[in-house]
């Protein structure tokens, strides 16, 4: 027998079910039909791998959901018991960062203004694997020390101070710094001690404090359009959102360092499983996982912890640099950071009255207005911002989550979503098309020649990726960001 839609059911115009047999709570669907038709079947043999691994009580899977390592990307899976490597991901704490400048449109509309802050920008933070401080003359110089003291310390005032970070950025981040298993960071201090000997080129990898990396990590200039409802006007207004304002969108997460912490507990836990010839969910390597309490399960939490520590505070000195950047270009200009959060992490957060550990792979945290984890934050009584890239031509949103986000475990998608992938978009696109079509929008780019992979063409339809947020009741959108210009490897 085949089901129609691959065994979705849907339940709304943009919520749906997955039964997956057994006593399992079926998988949480978000998205319209048109966007449930690009789940191909890997993806959610992926999610139903998840849906059924052991200690997994919750996973949704969101609109931008495509294949991943071993979970799809665009999920969030919750476990009370266990914690898996896979659903977090290579890239520990890949994050969105949203700088808001002072600077009205006009200021970026002249093409040698906006090639000058390219040029600037670049000089500061440079792109692509494996780049670091060496490549960008006017970085910030990190030694060992003060990279030891990034993993450990995460945005901590000492750590601020020292890379000329205003430390009341710390106040605008998801997390600005994770604590060990046992929630002391003293236990990451341990940690780090005990890990150095195995961190290959450890003092180099710090290097890279400041750098985005290759591949779809950007930078992105952006002029703020607010929409016409006052309640949306002013949320966007309490974020520190000004309209028809110049804004700088980043995404990027913990460079070297992440990834070696992640494929060492990879691994590691592989190595066990295959040794204790434990059973893989889905028969999938890539969803290896530790019981909380056990000391593998410590050992990736605190890895986790410091890989995300070195996301968080990259992301910081990079809106530094960048704010250096506009100033050396357009001199008297401020900026301010309006949210920095994250799409590929783990936290402890409360879910049917229970902690459990929320692996948002590829997803973001999406707390409304009066959620109990916000209370003592900036963003108690508006929700906190929802950074949502779609592709530079579409534009990108921030939003603001609504009650209704409970359905998804506090979460939205991270984006629009890959529909093609690297191979399928050089395959089909154009190169001169493609750059073409920046020409015609008026976006600049660091790149002679736009990637091809990363072309708009290999994301999914935005708009209908944000409808399916809308009509599903998790989110509102605030304000949409217009892209002037592109920093890509
Ligand atoms: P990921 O973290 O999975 O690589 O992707 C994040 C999301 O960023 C993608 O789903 C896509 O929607 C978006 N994205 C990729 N490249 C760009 C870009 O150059 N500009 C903007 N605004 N969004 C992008
Ligand atoms: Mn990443
Ligand atoms: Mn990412």
């Amino acid at each position: 027998e085949t089901k129609p839609n691959n065994g979705i059911i849907a339940d709304g115009e943009a919520t749906a079910i997955l039964p997956t047999g057994g006593k399992h709570k079926p998988i949480t669907v978000i998205g319209t039909e048109a966007i449930r038709g690009t789940f191909d079947e890997l993806c959610l043999q992926q999610a139903i791998n998840s849906r059924t691994a052991p200690g997994v009580t919750d996973l949704v899977l969101n609109p931008d959901a495509h294949c991943g390592y071993g979970a799809p990307v665009g999920c969030v899976m919750v476990s009370p018991t266990h914690v898996y490597p896979g659903p977090v991901g290579v890239d520990i704490k890949c994050s969105m960062s949203l700088l808001q400048t002072s600077l009205p449109a006009d200021a970026v509309i002249d093409k040698p203004t906006r090639r000058a802050l390219i040029n600037a920008i670049c000089e500061r933070t440079p792109t692509g694997a494996g780049r670091g401080q060496r490549n960008a003359p006017k970085s910030r110089r990190v030694d060992e020390a003060l990279g030891r003291r990034v993993l450990v310390e995460g945005a901590s005032r000492g750590v601020c101070e020292a890379l000329g970070i205003p430390p009341e950025w710390a106040e605008r981040c998801e997390d600005s710094a994770h604590v060990g298993h046992d929630d002391s960071t003293a236990s990451l201090a341990l940690r780090l001690e005990k890990l150095m000997p195995q961190m290959h080129n450890f003092a180099g990898k710090v290097t890279q404090l400041g750098s985005y990396g290759g591949g779809n990590h950007f930078g992105e200039c952006e002029v703020v359009e607010f929409g016409e409802d006052d309640r949306s006007r002013r949320v966007a207004d309490a974020f520190g959102l000004i309209d028809g304002g110049v804004a700088f969108l980043s995404h990027c997460g913990s460079r070297g360092i992440g990834h070696q912490l992640a494929t060492g507990q990879f691994k590691a836990l592989q190595q066990k499983f295959d040794r204790w010839d434990i059973p893989l969910p889905g028969q999938d390597r890539e969803l290896v996982y530790a019981p909380l309490g056990t000391p593998e399960a410590d050992a990736y939490l605190d890895d986790m912890a410091l890989g995300a520590n070195f996301a968080t505070v990259n992301h910081l000195l990079i809106n530094a640099l960048v704010l250096e950047a506009f100033q050396e270009v357009i001199p008297g200009v401020t900026g301010r950071l309006v949210y920095f959060i994250s799409h590929n992490i783990a936290r402890k957060e409360i879910v049917d009255s229970r902690p459990a550990w929320v692996h948002r792979k590829g997803a973001t945290r999406a707390m409304p207005a009066g959620h109990h984890a916000l209370a003592g934050t900036p963003f108690a009584e508006t929700g906190h911002p929802i950074l949502l890239p779609g592709n530079p031509q579409a534009g990108s949103a921030v939003m603001v989550a609504d009650p209704g986000a409970e359905l998804s475990c506090y979460s939205v998608n991270h984006g629009a979503g890959r529909q093609l992938g690297r191979k399928a978009a050089k395959r089909a696109l154009d190169q001169r098309e493609v750059d073409a079509s920046f020409d015609a929008a008026d976006i600049l780019s660091n790149c002679r020649q736009y990637p091809i992979d990363e072309a708009p063409a290999a994301y999914k339809d935005f708009d209908e990726v944000l409808r399916s947020v809308k009509a599903a009741g998790l989110a509102s959108e605030v304000a949409r960001l217009k892209a002037r210009f592109v920093i890509k490897d």
